[in-house]
């Protein structure tokens, strides 16, 4: 167990959270997202823009250097000048505006008095502008933890989405900008938080109360997280683009024990004597060596007309293999680097050869062919000469930093909460005036407004939840951090299926689906609502919702009719219906005879058990008597 509080962690969250407004934020287009062929793509070069300080980001720079070019998909009725930079911005959205308001009004920030928009060097190409427009609407605030613990809000801010990355491919990537311009709130905490379980917390807090506006985006993507996670004598990390909450715990317990190891391989490193100035790119061609090697790799690199560079990194032996968290080791961290620098798949270190088709004998001859001690690691890439001299450049870079200790990096977060490197950090100060936007005048009076419709408290829903539908305060919980809390009231208003299976259904029920690897974010509100409705009905048991909700989250284009008629749960024919008149009547003769046309009663409950809902009871009925009038006729 780690002591998170005597190794010094701090944590900032930013939540940024789309919003549910009708339009973009800096122009009149919807927010909305198709999966079909763009209409038109715009190819543009990446540039290295400048903070006005003249600043220019590193990474940006060096993409640039390398000619790497962007292309832009977009849809007519989703973009439009504005989005591509062709036009300047127009008027921010209102809507946005005030419902960044509310949710500052909730947590007791202070609103700006004069909204300035501002922009923020974006140097990915996500953005083909180069920077993202952001409004500070207010400033402090605090949201409270089950704890008791209170954690200060610094900024909330309003500002638009980026555009989403398709694909990437050599030199190229591929952006789909109808997501840029979507509103987003950003609520950051200051960074108090000081454990994983806190940092959990506060992001679900900070959640409740922005979907208690509801006013917010749902599903998967809507919501990202950014983790800043320090400890003392560490680096301060971001890990950018978090969206699973239950993720957050888990991504800050493991940069903690990455940041711990690498603080270990720090003091070792420095226990070996090893210094800044032992470690020299010195990069030999080792392309001899492997001439008829077995590795894979290496041949089809050499193939394409590439080289094998070997570096020595002096004292490294043994820490490369060295593991920071959970499948992430020292040599995982270098090769992330010579990737993102040097657009190399990856590179060799003798920590983990002979292996992976690389004989002992090759590695015996690499170590001589760079003078490698026993007690010196050495790192090699195959690839372009170009490639391999930047991958090897970014791995002794990223060895001098071991030596140093952690270093400053943002990271992106993998499935299971070990994240890997994304780029080096942006500097400070990525923030200047947005000259085509006059600053907006935020007005006692409007104030008011917002004030007099503040939302229900997240802790006053569940009271109310509890109350009026009868279900426990767990299940009332749930769907709170659901995306269902409005789908279920509507539903318990409007049927009578029983509350608590409607809660259970939307909440465990798909939960334990999505566990087993149903796609359960396929499922439309539309079509839940109308399981239910069928299910209020009688013409569905509700014993058959997992098995409905299933099929349909794997057909998504198909409707609730079909799930029934595939499942076996449709109506049943007129024929079918006929069939089962007659087979209880011939069952009964005797009955018929005997009672004539009172037999209906009995007869009609032993069809309808069998029908099980999946017919019109008029019609059965009708059928019913009319085969029991024939029946009397033959007797008769
Ligand atoms: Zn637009």
């Amino acid at each position: 167990m780690v002591d998170y509080e005597a190794i010094g962690l701090k944590v900032g969250i930013e939540v940024h959270q789309q919003l549910a407004t009708s339009r973009k934020l800096f122009c009149e287009c919807p927010c909305t997202l198709r999966s079909d062929e763009p209409d038109f793509t715009i190819i543009r070069r990446l540039r290295p823009t400048q903070s006005e300080l003249g600043e220019v980001d590193p990474a940006a720079e060096f993409e640039f250097k390398k000619g790497r070019t962007i292309v832009y998909e977009a849809y007519k009725d989703t973009t439009c000048l504005v989005e591509l930079d062709e036009e300047p911005p127009h008027q921010p959205d209102q809507e946005a505006i005030d419902i960044a308001l509310t949710f500052a009004q909730m947590i007791g920030a202070t609103p700006v008095d004069e909204l300035y928009v501002l922009r923020k060097t974006v140097v990915d190409g996500s953005n083909p502008s180069g920077f993202q427009r952001s409004i500070i609407v207010a400033l402090g605030g605090e949201i409270k933890l089950p704890s008791g613990k209170t954690i200060p809000i610094q900024t909330i801010c309003v500002e638009e989405d980026a555009a989403r990355k398709i694909k990437e491919e050599g030199m190229r990537i591929w952006y789909r900008v109808d997501r840029l311009g979507i509103p987003l709130i950003e609520v950051a905490t200051a960074p108090v938080i000081s454990s994983p379980k806190e940092a959990e917390e506060a992001a679900l807090a900070i959640g409740r109360l922005l979907r208690a506006t509801k006013r917010v985006r749902r599903g998967l993507g809507t919501v990202r997280q950014d983790v800043n996670i320090s400890i003392r004598d560490g680096a301060l990390i971001e890990v950018k683009g978090v969206q699973r909450l239950d993720l957050v715990s888990k991504v800050v317990e493991y940069e903690v024990r990455r940041q711990l190891e690498l603080l270990k391989i720090r003091d070792e490193l420095r226990g070996r004597g090893v210094k800044e100035e032992d470690i020299a790119e010195d990069f030999v061609d080792v392309t001899d060596v492997f001439a008829k090697t077995e590795s894979r790799v290496i041949k089809s690199a050499l193939k394409r007309g590439g080289v094998v560079l070997a570096v020595k990194l002096p004292g490294f032996a043994g820490l490369l293999g060295r593991e920071l968290m959970h499948g992430v080791r020292l040599g995982t961290e270098m090769s992330d680097r010579a990737r993102f620098w040097g657009r190399v798949g990856g590179i060799f270190h003798t920590d983990e050869l002979p292996g992976y088709g690389i004989t002992e004998e090759e590695v015996r001859k690499l170590r001589e062919a760079v003078g490698a001690r026993e007690e010196d690691a050495v790192v090699l890439v195959a690839d372009a000469r170009e490639n391999a001299e930047d991958a090897l450049r970014a791995v002794v870079e990223r060895a001098i930093e071991a030596l140093k200790g952690v270093p400053e990096e943002t990271r992106a977060p993998q499935p299971d909460g070990t994240t890997r490197y994304m780029r080096p950090r942006p500097g400070a100060s990525r923030m200047y005036p947005e000259t085509d936007i006059r600053p907006i005048e935020i007005t006692p009076e409007h104030l008011e407004e917002i004030r007099k419709q503040i939302p229900e408290f997240p802790e006053e829903t569940v009271k109310r939840l509890v109350s009026t539908y009868g279900i426990n305060e767990k299940l009332a919980n749930q769907l709170l951090d659901s995306d269902y809390l409005e789908l279920f009231e509507k539903i318990c208003s409007e049927t009578k299926v029983p509350p608590t299976f409607v809660a259970a259904a939307l909440t465990e029920t798909l939960k334990s689906l999505e566990r087993d690897g149903v796609p359960v974010e396929n499922l439309s509100e539309e079509q839940l609502w109308e399981v239910f409705k069928r299910i209020d009905e009688g013409m569905a048991a509700k014993e058959a919702f997992p098995d409905i909700a299933t099929w349909l989250a794997k057909n998504p284009d198909k409707s609730v009719s079909q799930a029934l008629e595939e499942l076996g749960l449709g109506m049943l024919s007129p024929e079918e219906v006929e069939a089962l008149v007659e087979e209880v009547v011939s069952r009964n003769t005797e009955l018929i005879r005997e009672r004539g046309e009172r037999a209906f009663g009995a007869l009609m409950g032993d069809l309808m058990r069998e029908v099980r809902g999946r017919a019109d009871a008029k019609l059965v009925a009708q059928m019913l008597r009319e085969r029991i009038k024939k029946e009397l006729e033959k007797s008769g």
